[in-house]
C-alpha cells in the first residue's frame, strides 16, 4: 500500500529528528534523568516536528529499555504504543474535537492509573482550539495532576492560550527549518528511495515549504515516482510556479521600465493558470538573488543556483542600480502581503509591476538617490561619447536652448442630446468606478488628462513620456472595461481612446543622448552643461 512520504519518514527516535537540537537535547536529558514534567507545551508553525517529538517523548518515557534517552522500539511498551493499541496514550486533535464533553470525558479517565507503562500520556494537538469550558476543565487537572499523568499540548498559536494554562506548562518553541536543513533532508529521502534529484529542484522545494518539513515532503511526493531525475521543471510544474526563464524576462521588463511588456507577461502567466501569490513569492526570491549577485560580484556562489544561472543573475543585476533593486524588492514584498486580503490578486500584481516601472517620486529621499545613481550612470555614458562636464563654477554657454513646453491643445466637446449628462461628469464618475473596481486600469488612467468628448469618443491624453500607459489602455480588454463604465455612468454608446500627445520617441541613440542631455540640464542647471563636438 502506498504511504505518503511524510508518514514513511516520520522520525521514530530523537536521533532521527532533523534540527531542533536544543529541544531534543533537553527532552533526552529529562528521559535519562527521569525528571518528567506533568505538562509540556510544544509551540511552532506547521511541520516543525511538534507531533513527532510528542510521540517520541511518549514512547521514551514509557520504554522499558531506553537508549540514551531514545525509545528502544523493541520492548512491549514501545510496540504497543507504536501500533496505537495502548490504553495509556490518548492523542486528540482539538481542531476537530473541541467539544467540552469530549475533553471532560478524557479528563475523567485521568483518575485511572496507566495499565502497562509508567505514564499515562495525553497528546492534545492544536490545543488553542479548545473552548473556554474545555480549558477550565483541563486547568483543573493541571493544577493537581496524578503522579503518572503527562500532558503534551501542541499548538501553532500559543498566544491564543489562557495564561493560566501557559504558566503550568514547560514550553518549547519549535523553530522553522532552514532551507538548507530541508534540502539536506530531502536529499537523504531521495537517495534512500533510490531516486535522483537536481540540487536546484530540492532547493526550490525547500524554499516553497517555508520552513515546514511536512509540506516539503508532500511536495517531493508529488514530484517523485516517475523513475527519472527530479528536475527544477518537475517541481515548478507541481508547485504551479513560473520557470526561471520567465522570471528573467519579467525582471528584464522591470529593469527597462517597460510596463507594457510586464503587463503582457502577467497576462500570459494568468492564461497558463498560475497563482499570483506564488508568482509574487518567486519574483521576490528572484530579486533577492539579483541583490545577492550584485553584492557578491561575478563568479561567486548564490544560494540554490548553479552553473550558467549564476552568470545570468550577475548580468541581470547590472541592469539595476542598488537603490532601484531595493525599491523594487520592497514593492514586491509588499504586494506579496497585499494579495492576502485583496479581492483581485491580479490587480495587486499589475499595480506592483507598474509601480516598479514608474519613475520614482523625487521628494522621497531613497528615490532621489536612485535617480542620482541613474543619472551618474548616464553621465559616464555621455562622457564616453564626447560630452564634457564643466567643473563647478565654470559656466557653459553652448547648451542648446530647451524648447518651451507646447501649450496643451484646447479641449473640444461636441454637443450631447438634451437631457444627457455632461461628458465631463460621466468621465469623473467612470474614474471613481475604475478606482474601486479596476485599480490596475485606474493606476495608468489616473495619469491622463481628460481630453474631451467628440462624436461619441471620450479621450484620455497622455504626455509623450507616458506613452506606455496610453498603449496599455488601448488593449482591447482594458478599453472595453473603460467603455462599459462610461456607459454605466450615462455615456451614450461611448467609445474610449487613449492618446499620446506626441508620437513616441524613435529609439535611436541620438534621441537617447538628447534625453540624457535634457535630464542632465534638469538635474544640474542649464549653465552647467556644455557639449564638446
Ligand atoms: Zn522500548
Amino acid at each position: 500500500m502506498y504511504q505518503a512520504l511524510y508518514r514513511v519518514w516520520r522520525p521514530k527516535t530523537f536521533s532521527d529528528m532533523v534540527g531542533q537540537e536544543a529541544i531534543v537535547r533537553t527532552l533526552r536529558n529529562q528521559v535519562m534523568s527521569g525528571r518528567i514534567a506533568h505538562a509540556y507545551l510544544f509551540c511552532g508553525s506547521r511541520g516543525t516536528g511538534k507531533t513527532s517529538a510528542a510521540r517520541i517523548l511518549t514512547r521514551a518515557i514509557n520504554c522499558e529499555n531506553p537508549q540514551n534517552g531514545d525509545p528502544c522500539g523493541e520492548c512491549g511498551s514501545c510496540k504497543t504504543i507504536e501500533s496505537g493499541a495502548s490504553l495509556d496514550v490518548y492523542e486528540m486533535d482539538a481542531a476537530s474535537n473541541s467539544r467540552v464533553e469530549e475533553i471532560r470525558d478524557l479528563l475523567e479517565k485521568v483518575d485511572y492509573p496507566p495499565q502497562f507503562g509508567k505514564y499515562k500520556v495525553y497528546i492534545i494537538d492544536e490545543v488553542h482550539m479548545l473552548s473556554n469550558a474545555a480549558f477550565n476543565a483541563l486547568l483543573k487537572t493541571l493544577e493537581e495532576p496524578p503522579e503518572y499523568m503527562v500532558f503534551i499540548l501542541a499548538t501553532t498559536e500559543p498566544q491564543k492560550l489562557p495564561s493560566t494554562i501557559l504558566s503550568r506548562c514547560q514550553r518549547y518553541d519549535f523553530g522553522r527549518y532552514s532551507e538548507d536543513q530541508i534540502a539536506g533532508h530531502l536529499h537523504n529521502v531521495v537517495t534512500q528511495s533510490g531516486e535522483k534529484a537536481e540540487p536546484e529542484a530540492l532547493n526550490l522545494i525547500a524554499r516553497a515549504a517555508e520552513g515546514g518539513m511536512r509540506d516539503a515532503l508532500s511536495i517531493l511526493d508529488m514530484c517523485m515516482g516517475g523513475g527519472e531525475t527530479i528536475t527544477e521543471e518537475h517541481v515548478r510544474d507541481a508547485l504551479g510556479t513560473a520557470d526561471r526563464t520567465f522570471l528573467f524576462s519579467f525582471a528584464d521588463a522591470l529593469a527597462r521600465r517597460d510596463g507594457a511588456e510586464a503587463l503582457r507577461l502577467i497576462d500570459q502567466l494568468m492564461r497558463s493558470g498560475r497563482d499570483v501569490q506564488v508568482f509574487l513569492k518567486d519574483v521576490s526570491a528572484h530579486l533577492r538573488l539579483l541583490m545577492a549577485a550584485m553584492l557578491c560580484g561575478p563568479g561567486e556562489a548564490l544560494p540554490g543556483v548553479s552553473g550558467e544561472n549564476i552568470r545570468r543573475y550577475a548580468d541581470q543585476a547590472k541592469q539595476f542600480s542598488q537603490q532601484r533593486l531595493m525599491r523594487v524588492l520592497d514593492l514586491s514584498m509588499r504586494a506579496e502581503a497585499d494579495t492576502r486580503w485583496a479581492s483581485s490578486a491580479r490587480s495587486v500584481l499589475e499595480v506592483f509591476a507598474l509601480r516598479a516601472c514608474d519613475q520614482p517620486e523625487e521628494q522621497d529621499y531613497e528615490a532621489l538617490l536612485e535617480r542620482v545613481a541613474e543619472l551618474e550612470q548616464r553621465l559616464s555614458q555621455l562622457e564616453q561619447s564626447g560630452v564634457r562636464m564643466p567643473a563647478p563654477g565654470e559656466s557653459g554657454q553652448s547648451a542648446p536652448k530647451k524648447p518651451a513646453a507646447p501649450k496643451p491643445a484646447p479641449i473640444t466637446e461636441s454637443a450631447v442630446p438634451p437631457g444627457s449628462r455632461a461628458p465631463k461628469d460621466v468621465w469623473n464618475d467612470m474614474l471613481k468606478i475604475m478606482k474601486k473596481q479596476e485599480p490596475a486600469i485606474y493606476a495608468p488612467l489616473s495619469r491622463a488628462r481628460y481630453g474631451g468628448y467628440q462624436d461619441g469618443v471620450y479621450k484620455a491624453l497622455f504626455a509623450q513620456e507616458e506613452a506606455i500607459f496610453s498603449n496599455m489602455l488601448s488593449a482591447d480588454e482594458r478599453r472595453k472595461k473603460i467603455e462599459a463604465a462610461l456607459n454605466q455612468c450615462g455615456g451614450l454608446d461611448a467609445k474610449f481612446q487613449a492618446v499620446s500627445q506626441t508620437p513616441p520617441p524613435d529609439p535611436n541613440a541620438d534621441k537617447r543622448a538628447d534625453k540624457n542631455m535634457a535630464d542632465l540640464i534638469d538635474m544640474f542647471g542649464r549653465d552647467k552643461v556644455q557639449i564638446d563636438e
